[in-house]
């Protein structure tokens, strides 16, 4: 983020989280890639201690009541130390807490904001299922009412944070007649009702955070950790979009942070015929065209988040979320690559990290929505955007600025 359009305070709350960042040892990080560590328990009870999980939570329940303009500058700091740091970072701290704050009961806050926030506990949240995450609404985990209880049955696929998680955040199907607003339920499910969890995946890259198979066979959830209204799972899906998706954004960009710092300094250094290759333009327009990337990701992330902080329009904060999703990840994915190519044949090799940067940042065009699923969100908030418009009547019609505009025989539709 850029220093001049932060607040002292934010100024020093990316001191704090990069000071945070740099105390991990390189070993954690190479035994989370090497999968000796399958969730960062230490890092993020680290977090905790220094108040550093849940930021925009308010104060009474244990976080900072800090808001978006605050969040994405700690996210960037976070992921420089690897994406899977600010996955798991970001769905304990960020995405759980986010249905909490604004769909939970007095109690449930209370029973599990504090302890997530001081990472007493752990949290992750349960969507994709075997078969398919991005048709979220044909979900096949069920929910059956059993007195005042409900019996959850069916499987969860590839959620971060699983292994180590204790508490889970769980859409599942509690009326299967319903259409999407209404068939679906929020629960709160605690490892200790039930949960199994697999550890089994062979990830490409964004190892040791988790990322699991849960179980739910006859897990018994009592009405207390329903979140929300029951069969009313819509409202928190659809909220639970910013911190997934504008999360995953903020993340991406400090994960795609240390492979220019390395390419850069690395062009500065390294000499082909006769100079050092930064003298090359092939090279160092390369380098230009990286930051330019970054810096444009992060001046959309600005402007998202002071379109979601405040309250500029469900509509459009959900375009803003998901066109910034989309373009900031493809965006850093192709820094990245620039900062290979600079490197030639040794940025291919695990002598200098952007190999790993690369492998772990490929999942940011997939998860929490892929880009695909951004970009048909996209389009439907824009096309009721522009219908809006055109009924509101107060823009130029730019539609007559052409010579021939009124030549209707010309403008067949049909
Ligand atoms: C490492 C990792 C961590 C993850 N963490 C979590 C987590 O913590 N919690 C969680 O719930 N999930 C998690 N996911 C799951 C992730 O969010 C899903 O993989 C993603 O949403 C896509 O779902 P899918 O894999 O079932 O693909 P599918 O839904 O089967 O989609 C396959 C392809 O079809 C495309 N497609 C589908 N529908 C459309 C459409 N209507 N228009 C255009 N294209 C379409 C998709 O874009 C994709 O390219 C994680 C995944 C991975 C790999």
């Amino acid at each position: 983020m850029f220093q001049f359009v932060m607040t002292p305070e934010q100024i020093k709350l990316r001191d704090e989280v990069r000071g945070f960042a740099k105390s991990i040892p390189r070993e954690y990080i190479l035994d989370m890639d090497a999968n000796k560590i399958k969730y960062p328990r230490e890092y993020l009870q680290e977090a905790g201690r220094r108040n550093l999980i849940g930021l925009r939570v308010p104060k009474e329940y244990g976080g900072r009541g800090l808001q978006w303009e605050d969040d994405i500058i700690a996210l960037e700091e976070i992921c420089v130390n690897g994406y899977m740091f600010g996955c798991t970072y970001g769905v304990t701290g960020d995405v759980v807490p986010e249905a909490l704050v604004h769909f939970g009961t007095e109690e449930q806050k209370k029973k599990y904001l504090p302890a997530i926030c001081s990472a007493e506990k752990f949290a992750a949240e349960c969507l994709t299922e075997p078969r398919g995450g991005s048709d979220f609404f044909g979900s096949t985990t069920y929910a059956a009412k059993d007195g005042d209880d409900f019996i959850l049955n069916g499987q969860k696929r590839f959620i971060v944070g699983g292994e180590g998680a204790d508490y889970f955040l769980v859409y599942a199907k509690s009326n299967p007649d319903g259409g999407p607003t209404n068939s679906m339920t929020c629960f709160m499910v605690e490892r200790e009702m039930g949960v199994k969890t697999e550890y089994l995946y062979g990830l490409m890259g964004c190892r040791g955070g988790g990322t699991a198979r849960v179980v739910f066979d006859n897990v018994r959830v009592p009405k207390e950790n329903v979140i929300g209204e029951v069969n009313g799972a819509f409202p928190i899906f659809y909220q639970m979009m910013i911190p997934e998706r504008f999360g995953t954004a903020a993340m991406t960009i400090g994960a795609a942070r240390p492979a220019l710092e390395i390419a850069t300094d690395y062009s500065t250094k390294r000499k082909a015929f006769g100079k050092t290759i930064n003298k090359f333009q092939g090279v160092s327009f390369k380098i230009a065209d990286a930051v330019t990337k970054l810096d444009s990701c992060r001046s959309l992330m600005y402007m998202t988040a002071r379109a979601v902080d405040s309250n500029a329009g469900d509509a459009l904060c959900r375009r803003l979320v998901s066109e910034g999703k989309k373009f900031v990840t493809e965006q850093c994915w192709d820094a990245v690559n620039l900062c290979m190519q600079v490197m030639g044949g040794i940025g291919y090799t695990d002598i200098y990290p952007v190999e790993k940067i690369l492998r772990d940042l490929r999942l940011s065009m997939i998860w929490v929505g892929s880009n695909e699923i951004m970009s048909l969100i996209t389009q439907h908030e824009w096309y009721g955007e522009r219908k809006r418009e055109l009924k509101n009547n107060t823009k130029r019609n730019s539609e007559v600025d052409s010579v021939s505009a009124f030549d209707e025989d010309e403008k067949i539709y049909e």
